[in-house]
């Protein structure tokens, strides 16, 4: 194994093992190290036709003391059985779920970027379901899934924004469908506003929320957040985004410096207001957006790099994620 830790980017990369549980008789096994990236379904699975597949996304850190932490995975646990409920999976027990990601975070624990490389491990549940089937119906038999792969540091040479394109032709998920889980499908329903933001020149699509198009809903892959004139944190409230633990974690950081905190909905007009807007995820902490394009309207946030209240946020966040600041919230598990 020979990696260059600082010409890693975020692309799929075999590691040591994954580690596999499988569910039948209504209940999970007890799961097994697996050093095979291939699975061996039926074409008639279920998850092939009918998209019973949802996953999750988290990360490990190593910190500054040398030892290796998982960012809340209790809080991506309870994500994925909300996943599971909204598709009629079933669900995995939180506490095994935990232990499942830091037994494969440990088996492949010389995976993890060293500590100011900037990198981190990527971490990748997916369940999905197995049963072949040609009538539409919930699965009997599922795979849960959890590989790892190390990532660089997203933003080589310093955090730059990027343009966001607002998507009008279409919308990523329904009212009351499901936007707020995380389904595979709802990005393939993303994919083509995202080669439309692209052929753009914008490498982000922006939802609206799909019933009145009148507020802002999230990024394809990320929450949205911005910082009002007045120095406030302002973050998306609907039905059809995903409940960012990023996001989740950055409002907390907010508070913790004393800022406020609004949890509401975000009109398309107020983005004429903002100072700073970001997308947020696991993926990047936080990426600035320096435009945003709607039709011929165009609202530009003047930055040529990240804004000082979000440089003050992602400071705050990566530091705790490495072990630099002090973990008040507890968000770290050691493996
Ligand atoms: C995963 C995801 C996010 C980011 O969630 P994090 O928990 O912060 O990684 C945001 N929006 C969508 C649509 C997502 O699927």
């Amino acid at each position: 194994m020979n990696i260059e830790w600082d010409k890693l980017g975020f692309a799929f990369m075999p590691t040591r093992s994954n580690i596999r549980f499988h569910y039948a008789d209504g209940k999970w096994d007890e799961g097994k190290l697996c050093s095979d990236y291939n699975i061996n379904i039926s074409v008639a699975a279920n998850v092939l036709h009918y998209g019973q597949a949802i996953f999750e996304g988290m990360k490990a850190f190593g910190c500054k003391d040398g030892k290796v932490r998982i960012f809340r995975p209790d809080e991506n646990a309870r994500r994925i059985n909300a996943s599971a409920r909204q598709l009629l999976m079933p669900e995995f027990p939180v506490e095994k779920f935990v232990e499942a990601v830091k037994t494969v975070v440990k088996d492949n624990a010389d995976y993890v970027p060293p500590y100011g490389s900037g990198g981190s491990l990527y971490i990748r549940p997916v369940m999905f379901g197995t049963t072949p089937q040609v009538g539409v119906a919930p699965s009997k038999e599922y795979e849960l899934v959890i590989m790892v792969m190390p990532v660089g540091a997203y933003y080589k040479g310093g955090i730059k924004p990027v343009d966001a394109m607002i998507s009008r032709d279409f919308d990523r998920a329904a009212p009351h469908g499901t936007g707020h889980i995380k389904a595979a499908g709802n990005y393939a329903a993303s994919l083509l506003s995202g080669k439309i933001a692209k052929d753009n020149h914008c490498p982000v699509a922006l939802f609206l929320d799909p019933a009145t198009h009148t507020c802002i809903d999230e990024f394809s892959t990320s929450n949205f957040l911005a910082i009002t004139a007045d120095g406030k944190y302002v973050t998306s409230r609907s039905d059809s985004i995903l409940p960012s633990i990023t996001n989740k974690s950055l409002m907390q950081i907010a508070q913790d410096l004393g800022m406020v905190v609004e949890r509401r909905q975000v009109n398309v007009e107020e983005l004429a207001t903002f100072t700073e807007v970001a997308a947020c995820g696991t993926a990047v902490v936080l990426t600035p957006v320096g435009r945003i394009f709607d039709g011929d309207k165009v609202y530009d946030y003047k930055l040529t790099e990240i804004g000082p209240v979000l440089e003050k946020l992602y400071k705050q966040m990566t530091g705790i994620q490495y072990g630099e600041l002090p973990d008040t919230h507890n968000w770290l598990v050691e493996i």
